[in-house]
């Protein structure tokens, strides 16, 4: 393991603080030290308060900040002498704890401070780092773990046994720390949890961090458990109905829908072809600030109902505490392992499928070193259940409040790069849907950075293109809800006489073929869906009132309109619902130009922005009009609606 460390970057940093954030960033860049709001980092600082008056700080990181991406805004300024006063007492539950963090933080307005904020305040030096490095939990967690980290460090850290994050584990670093301390001393390992460093500049704390992570490499590579045998090659194999099919069950035991992310690399699949898989998945996470979103025990192979019945014995066997817990029991797991489908992470979005996803990956890592050291053991299972259930961290993964209303379901919309299809793209993620957008243009692929948008390069008219889209949707997100039929292409203006045989198929081909291909290979997946199936078909105005011109795409979007009808009635008894928009004179499309638009209205002898109000409410009619009524007829709204035809053209004298 290297120093990040770089001289330029670093002048760019003035003051203490700042230079904090700097180096907790460095930390937070390395996945193997910290993942996804693991960690924190400390600083000790003396400021002048508005009375004049000097004052010790200790500006923590602050709840819901993450170490890669943190700013000076994310440390939480406490006041350090109540810290340590607070360190002396003997008891001090866990809701008081964090009413006096909150009430000793001296700016309005900061997050909250780290749960650890005291035992970062007992520790007597200027700066303090705090990760959860994969080396040194593969140290501590195997059956002679302290004596190999006391072997790995000799004096140079000070070693604590394992006590739940909190108050607790503060009073006992106060107790021991100072005890054990000597002239070497530039970290502290806390069993089975992580590691602390410490020291009077940033760069001296991060880079003691460091190289004592590297020093416990290198102790794994000396008992030759560092490098790990290469998996055998083995080609994922494709699953995307078995994975629909496991969604379902895991939802239904859930109690609501989840998004689940498949991971079928060599590594993953590996591990989950391991003969012991059970066995040494079962010992549980390496760190209990995984267990909180990992949940203690993974599910290995696909039986949910064996599953939640062992879960529910779990839970039963941690009486008394268990009744005491505000949190209700959830059966369902939030990490899978099986050999097929490898490495599975299920959340409650997609960006909490993929935080356990890769939570997992670094704790495979743990497990097979620790393995190779001679056997991996986790904490107790108490000791687990404690913290899994533990009030202050549910509260934090509740703080989202009520969640929206398509969260933990997915989304397929066609045509997703522009016009309509990008705006029920940007509709459907607002209502906390993951969603997969194809469109001819790669251009899709790049079209959101984040974690619940996937873009496919597709032309729908290939079979085989629209087979691997979802089979795609099916490995990012577990499955498919709603499908938005939106893709579409309008030729030229073209009198009947005129139409050429070619672009009659060309236009029934794009319109109507590849919509009925796409019902049909995704009506499997529709059919598995927790809440039940939506389609939300994007029609036309030329639907119920042509124009003269437009013989193959009003006739293509009548067939269309067929085709949805059918479907409504074919799958409602597969709880598939099926309904139609029908837009008109929607401008901000790709399709019409400045240029065009300004053509169209002087054909008509109106401006153009008379001639984009030319409805009966006088109204202009947007994308995202569309879209949000696209979206809306996918949520609980319109739950009992199916075969519907609802115009969006802000009323139409022909059509009315
Ligand atoms: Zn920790």
């Amino acid at each position: 393991m290297k120093s990040l460390w770089n001289d330029t970057e670093a002048a760019a940093h003035a003051g203490d603080l700042a230079l904090r954030c700097y180096t907790s960033r460095l930390l937070g860049r390395d996945r193997s030290l910290v993942l996804h709001g693991g960690g924190n980092t400390s600083v000790k600082l003396v400021e002048r308060n508005v009375l004049g008056v000097e004052e010790e700080l200790l500006y923590v990181k602050g709840s819901g900040w993450d170490l890669e991406t943190i700013e000076e805004a994310g440390f939480a300024p406490v006041r350090l002498a109540h810290l340590r006063a607070l360190a002396g007492l003997a008891s001090l539950a866990d809701p008081v704890m964090v009413s006096e963090l909150a009430t000793n933080t001296t700016r309005a307005g900061a997050p909250a401070p780290s749960v650890e904020a005291i035992l970062h305040a007992i520790l007597p030096h200027k700066f303090v780092d705090h990760t959860h490095a994969d080396a040194v939990l593969a140290i501590t967690n195997t059956r002679d773990g302290e004596a190999r980290i006391r072997e790995a460090f000799g004096d140079l850290v000070v070693v604590i046994p394992y006590v739940m994050p909190g108050f607790d584990l503060a009073r006992l670093c106060a107790e021991r720390f100072p005890a054990q301390a000597g002239p070497s001393t530039i970290g502290m390992v806390l069993l089975n949890h992580g590691i602390f460093s410490f020291g009077e500049t940033a760069r001296q704390s991060y880079e003691r961090m460091v190289s004592l992570v590297d020093r416990a490499e290198q102790y794994l590579r000396r008992e030759r458990a560092w490098d790990l045998p290469a998996p055998p090659a083995r080609e994922a194999p494709r699953a995307a109905r078995e994975l629909a099919a496991l969604r379902r069950s895991i939802s239904a035991a859930a109690g609501f829908p989840v998004v689940m992310a498949r991971h079928a690399d060599a590594r993953s699949l590996g591990f989950c072809g391991r003969a012991d898989v059970a066995d040494i998945a079962g010992r549980g996470p390496a760190t209990p600030d995984h267990s909180i979103r990992t949940k203690c025990v993974p599910m290995v192979g696909r039986d949910t109902d064996a599953y939640a019945a062992a879960y529910r014995k779990y839970f039963a066997a941690m009486e008394p505490q268990a009744k005491e817990r505000k949190t209700p029991l959830d059966p369902a797991p939030r990490l899978v392992l099986d050999r097929e489908l490898g490495l599975v992470g299920v959340g409650r979005t997609a960006r909490d499928s993929a935080i356990v996803a890769e939570i997992y990956a670094h704790t495979m890592d743990v497990i097979e070193r620790a393995e190779a050291l001679g056997g991996y053991r986790a904490l107790p299972q108490k000791d687990l259940f404690d913290v899994e259930y533990w009030d202050l961290e549910q509260a934090k993964l509740r703080k989202g409040g009520k969640p929206p209303a398509l969260a933990g379901e997915v989304a397929l919309v066609t045509g997703a790069g522009s016009g309509i299809g990008k705006a029920c793209v940007a509709a459907l993620l607002a209502r906390g849907a993951a969603v997969v957008g194809l469109d001819l243009n790669p251009g899709v692929a790049a079209m959101h950075d984040r974690a619940d948008f996937l873009g496919l390069a597709c032309d729908v008219t290939s079979g085989e293109q629209l087979a691997a889209a979802i089979e795609r949707t099916a490995d990012a997100f577990g499955g498919l809800d709603m499908l938005v039929l939106n893709a579409g292409i309008f030729p030229g203006g073209r009198r009947i006489e005129a139409l050429p045989t070619d672009e009659w198929l060309r236009v029934m081909r794009v319109n109507v073929d590849a919509n009925l291909v796409l019902l049909r290979e995704c009506h499997p997946f529709l059919k598995l869906s927790p809440r039940g199936g939506r389609v939300v078909v994007i029609g036309s105005k030329n639907v119920p009132a042509p124009g003269p011109g437009a013989a193959a795409y009003s006739a293509s979007k009548a067939a269309l309109n067929q085709l949805a009808r059918v479907a409504a009635l074919e799958w409602g008894s597969d709880g598939i619902r099926v309904n139609s928009l029908h837009p008109n004179a929607v401008f901000d499309t790709g399709l019409w130009t400045e240029e065009v638009l300004a053509a169209r209205a002087a054909h008509y002898g109106k401006s153009v922005e008379e001639y984009k109000r030319s409805n009966v409410l006088r109204t202009e009619v947007t994308s995202r009009d569309v879209a949000e009524l696209a979206a809306e007829m996918c949520g609980p709204l319109f739950s009992k609606t199916t075969g519907a035809q609802v115009p969006v053209d802000g009323g139409n004298e022909r059509v009315i």
